[in-house]
């Protein structure tokens, strides 16, 4: 084919481009081992009460430290765990980790854990995830499932059916994302979301009177609302986005403004000493006073 390509031919196999295959191959190839190696690590994000500044729970989000390249971000490794198949045995992993953390939690704490579209798709999804929570002891309603609106690409019932019986088990539902894929909103008539999570790309600019962000939110918010759902924020990263989440009454706050995503020891080291209860940060307005 190369060669059909005649004059374009060094386009397609530039330098530049093997590079980039071979690069991969190497991360496909060293992801095969990172697990038995130790090489992964899930650190946990709290997840706040808008209202109360209260740790409702934590989101689970996948470190890979790389031997030679440090920290590689979930962002580029997830795609190719999932195009590689790896995804179940890299999520299945994460599920059991995530519960044997939050069974170590005080009180209702939750943990929440992203499913890949490709995990969401396997008929074994049900069975990992009541074995994880076998094998933690986590009461099912503490474990939340993140999924994306692409699942619903697949339109033929199997979504449905997978939504019920995850229901049936305990756990909550969150559509993580929302607001940044293709599907329509009829898909909300009947999946049985607990909870609806802003991208972050609507929060971007939030507090600016002029964005159109804000009246996307303040739809998303009543939407929520009147199917009975509750709404987390992404991606706070100041007060002002802050104040303007409180303001249009989204529920929870997740955000570098409150913590980076941290180690499991770290939570609960902050969870034995009650330090958890994250540190109030108030409105600006009545920080000034
Ligand atoms: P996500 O599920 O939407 O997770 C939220 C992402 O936003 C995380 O990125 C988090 O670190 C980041 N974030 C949190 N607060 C802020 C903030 O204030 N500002 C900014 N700019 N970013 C913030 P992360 O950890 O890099 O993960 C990226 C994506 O990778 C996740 O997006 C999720 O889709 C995927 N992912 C991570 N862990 C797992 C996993 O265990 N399984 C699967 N299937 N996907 C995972
Ligand atoms: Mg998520
Ligand atoms: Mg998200
Ligand atoms: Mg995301």
């Amino acid at each position: 084919a190369a060669k059909d390509a005649g004059r374009g031919c060094h386009r397609f196999f530039s330098r530049d481009m093997l590079e980039a295959a071979e690069d991969r191959r190497q991360l496909e190839h060293d992801m095969l081992d990172a697990l038995d190696r130790g090489e992964l690590e899930v650190n946990y994000q709290p997840l706040v009460v808008a209202t109360t500044n209260q740790v409702a729970g934590f989101e689970a989000l996948l470190r890979w430290n790389h031997p030679h390249r440090g920290r590689i971000s979930p962002a580029l490794f997830i795609p190719i765990a999932e195009e590689t198949n790896l995804i179940a045995r890299l999520g299945e992993w994460v599920l059991r980790q995530a519960c044997m953390d939050a069974a170590q939690w005080p009180g209702d704490l939750r943990v929440a854990v992203n499913v890949s579209p490709i995990q969401f798709a396997n008929p074994s999804l049900p069975q990992v995830v009541l074995n994880a929570l076998a094998s933690s002891g986590l009461r099912p309603d503490r474990l939340e499932l993140e999924i994306t609106e692409s699942v619903f690409l697949d339109s033929s019932g199997e979504a449905d059916r997978m939504f019920a019986t995850l229901k049936k088990i305990g756990v909550r539902l969150a559509l993580d994302d929302f607001g940044t894929g293709y599907s329509s909103l009829g898909y909300l008539k009947s999946a049985p979301f607990d909870k609806i999570k802003i991208d972050q790309s609507f929060v971007r600019g939030a507090a600016d009177p002029a964005s159109r962000n804000k009246a996307i939110i303040t739809s998303i918010v009543a939407l929520a609302e009147a199917l009975g759902m509750d709404t987390t924020a992404e991606g706070i990263e100041t007060v002002d986005q802050l104040d303007a989440m409180r303001e249009l009454g989204v529920g929870l706050i997740q955000g570098y403004l409150y913590s980076l995503p941290v180690s499991a020891e770290a939570v609960a080291n902050a969870v034995a000493d009650g330090s958890w209860e994250i540190k109030p940060i108030g409105p600006a307005k009545q920080r000034e006073h």
